[in-house]
């Protein structure tokens, strides 16, 4: 393959780092991403998995090197497995260097070791609780043994897992320790998401459920030694690790905007849209350029053209009243 030009944002930030929603489907309908009745895309509004191939092969060939699969629920797409095993070709050449994927878990135990045989080295599963009745109060379809056997599948495969969980006040608030300490004892690396103002707030209230990582951090100084890193991903998580324990914790404040100077990705949907950035709704159709010819002039063209109106950064800010710059669109739908 040959490397076309590198993308460079009007900020000088190179993009390296494409996350891309291979569906809008999932198997769960956890209450702050999803409302329980969805109306998912039409089929034909789907990028194929060929056309899914070709779109991230030529932002690898436009200098993207770390590909994060996401939905949805990626693994529940029918024949992704395809599509990791294309991608796989570019971890061999050397263009890409991390196809990384994050997922629920539900589906781990059947593909956890073709994952790794198409190159897959490390995951992200999301996991909020420990508890049956609240992971299937907070997921609503979703059962904790299946995704334990999942991620236990993937550790076994040699699968490096972090685990994902939301901070929910008044739901996870009690469990911070006891999560932390299953990560500490499974080896698995844990990352805390402050809860975002996405899609329509519905009944669940999210502002109510807003629990600040600060707090998290100030209780875990109470209980370690808790040493900043300087450790950073491009993107909005900070890390620390609990010098007792030796783990390390991540946090990512997507509502602050102390990252956006350093931010190297964008984000395609599962229907081809490229969102510039999560905050904002700027967006570009890149189907359109694709299915237009069998040539990819275009749509290099076209993701030039979008690239160079990713914004500085994005306008979401939590006050005391109410949330301000908040996103019609569901997390499913960028893929988080
Ligand atoms: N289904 C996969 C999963 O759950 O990991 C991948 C897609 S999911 C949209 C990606 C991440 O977004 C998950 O870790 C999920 O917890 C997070 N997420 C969804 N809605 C969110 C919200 N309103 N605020 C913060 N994180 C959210
Ligand atoms: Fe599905 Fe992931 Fe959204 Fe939960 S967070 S409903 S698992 S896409």
């Amino acid at each position: 393959m040959t490397k076309t030009a590198p993308l460079i944002d009007p900020f000088a930030r190179a993009i390296s780092y494409l996350r891309v929603s291979v569906t809008d489907r999932c198997d769960f309908r956890c209450v702050y991403c999803m409302s329980e009745n969805m109306t998912f895309l039409p089929k034909a509004d789907l990028l194929t998995l060929e056309e899914l191939d070709r779109m991230c092969s030529t932002f690898i060939r436009m200098g993207v090197e770390k590909l994060r699969i996401t939905g949805g629920e990626p693994l529940v797409r029918k024949g992704i497995m395809t599509f990791f095993r294309g991608m796989s070709r570019h971890l061999e050449s050397g263009a890409l260097k991390e196809l990384t994927l994050t997922t629920n878990g539900s589906q781990l135990a059947k593909y956890a070791a073709e994952l790794v045989d198409c190159g897959v080295r490390r995951i992200n599963v999301s996991l909020d609780t420990l508890d049956d009745k609240k992971f299937a109060d907070i997921t609503r379809w979703g059962r904790l043994p299946q995704v334990l056997n999942g991620i236990a599948a993937a550790k076994a495969a040699g699968l490096r897992v972090k685990i994902n969980a939301v901070a929910l006040k008044g739901f996870n608030e009690d469990e911070q320790f006891s999560l932390t300490d299953w990560c500490a004892r499974e080896g698995h690396d844990l990352t805390w998401i402050e809860v975002m103002p996405m899609g329509d707030l519905g009944n669940e209230d999210r502002l109510d459920q807003y629990w600040s990582l600060k707090d998290l951090r100030a209780r875990y100084a109470d209980r370690f030694s808790v040493t900043d890193l300087s450790e950073r991903s491009g993107g909005p998580a900070r890390y620390v690790r609990l010098e007792e324990t030796g783990q390390k914790i991540g946090f990512i404040t997507p509502l602050t905007h102390n990252f956006c100077e350093s931010c190297n990705r964008v984000r395609l949907t599962c229907t081809g849209e490229l969102y510039m950035c999560l905050g904002q709704e700027d967006m570009a159709d890149l189907r359109a350029p694709l299915r237009a010819s069998t040539e990819d002039g275009a749509l290099e063209t076209a993701i030039r053209a979008a690239i160079s109106h990713k914004p500085k950064g994005h306008d979401f800010d939590y006050t005391r009243t109410g949330a301000t710059g908040q996103m019609t669109r569901h997390m499913s739908h960028t893929g988080g």
